[in-house]
């Protein structure tokens, strides 16, 4: 007999994105940003005094709070901060989902979230996004979830839903809506302002890929008082680090270095669609730091992604019904777009 319970026995648990050690693969499946984090970053770290780790941090990790406050025109107390978004999504799910408060998100999307439900042994309902991922605002409605995530821009489409959609959404929701942002600072637009109009809206972000930190593990929510005190009853009481709360106030505060990367990785976006799609292979309209982009029959998506890892590339295939035709693709430096353009272009032309 096993020792854990039936529902945890069952799961197969999440499968993240290989993280190989050879520093000269290039990496292009896990959606880090190319570019390094900001020199005040390093500088914050280095900082870091004996004294604030002798200590344990600041449980609500103010500093953080109130630069973010200041930053995304908010109230401090609007905001909460995780170890990496991934804690906060863990925290939204342990506080409105259970076996009997179901918990709904439009697939396909972050595989994450079905297996944090899985762990909670949530009831939860996953409805189809609609043709080139729009919202399926009626069955989303329509499933009634206690809670309701929103990736947007959605992974692994890269696509995403106007505001002024969710917002709509939102309003006619009974239960919370998550809205992850993890890519946002890729996007045209952000559904930031919907906290102030909605009082069950959490806006989601993570340091992660916007800011170059996904070693470092910090997010945060952004919701209305309410939701967020409820949310500080469910996290760990030292959820974020001291040299992780320095780092991130840092990172965030600079917002010159972040936004020129940002705009660094939308101008190689728009040329590597462009130059895949001359190569037959087209991808959806991207507002992250990722295309997901269809193969042709042959060689096919999980030929190209074998291919492109004997030649120290790599790439995300999904061997999933809708995308086992597709790759995702890391937008990286324009060297390592380049490289990659050339793999592809040989593998395509080999196999015909
Ligand atoms: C990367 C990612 C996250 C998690 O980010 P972390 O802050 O690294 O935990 C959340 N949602 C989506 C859709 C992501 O791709």
């Amino acid at each position: 007999m096993s020792l854990f319970q039936p529902h945890i026995e069952a799961m197969q648990g999440y499968s993240p994105g290989e993280q190989p050690t050879n520093p000269r693969l290039i990496k292009l499946n896990t959606n880090e940003n190319p570019y390094p984090p900001s020199p005040v970053v390093l500088d914050a770290i280095r900082s870091v005094a004996p004294e604030q780790l002798r200590r344990y941090p600041d449980p609500m990790g103010n500093l953080f709070r109130q630069t973010a406050a200041s930053i995304f025109g908010v109230e401090p107390q609007m905001v909460l901060c995780g170890n990496g978004m991934d804690d906060l999504l863990n925290l939204t799910v342990r506080a409105f989902s259970g076996p009997v408060a179901k918990l709904v998100f439009p697939t396909p999307t972050y595989t994450l979230y079905a297996v944090l439900a899985e762990i909670q042994a949530s009831m939860v309902q996953e409805v189809p996004f609609g043709p080139d991922f729009t919202l399926p605002a009626n069955d989303l409605l329509a499933a009634g979830g206690r809670v309701t995530y929103l990736a947007n821009p959605n992974s692994p489409s890269g696509t995403l839903v106007e505001a002024e959609v969710v917002s709509d959404l939102a309003s006619r929701l009974t239960g919370v809506l998550v809205v992850d942002e993890a890519y946002v600072d890729f996007a045209d637009a952000d559904c930031m302002s919907l906290v102030h109009r909605h009082d069950n809206v959490l806006v989601l972000r993570s340091l992660s890929k916007g800011y170059s930190l996904a070693g470092l593990r910090f997010g945060f929510a952004v919701g209305p008082k309410r939701l967020i005190d409820g949310l500080i009853k469910v996290k760990d009481s030292y959820n974020v680090d001291a040299i992780a709360i320095q780092a991130a106030a840092a990172a965030i505060s600079d917002q010159r270095h972040a936004r020129q990367c940002w705009e660094r990785v939308r101008t190689e976006r728009t040329r590597l669609a462009d130059a895949m799609t001359k190569l037959d292979l087209p991808s959806l309209p991207s507002q992250a730091n990722f295309l997901l982009t269809t193969v042709p029959a042959k060689p096919g998506a999980a030929a190209v992604y074998e291919e492109l890892k004997t030649r120290g590339i790599l790439v995300r295939y999904f061997k999933l019904p809708g995308l086992d035709d597709k790759l995702r693709i890391t937008v990286g430096t324009p060297e390592q777009n380049d490289a990659l353009l050339k793999a592809i272009e040989e593998i395509v032309n080999t196999s015909v």
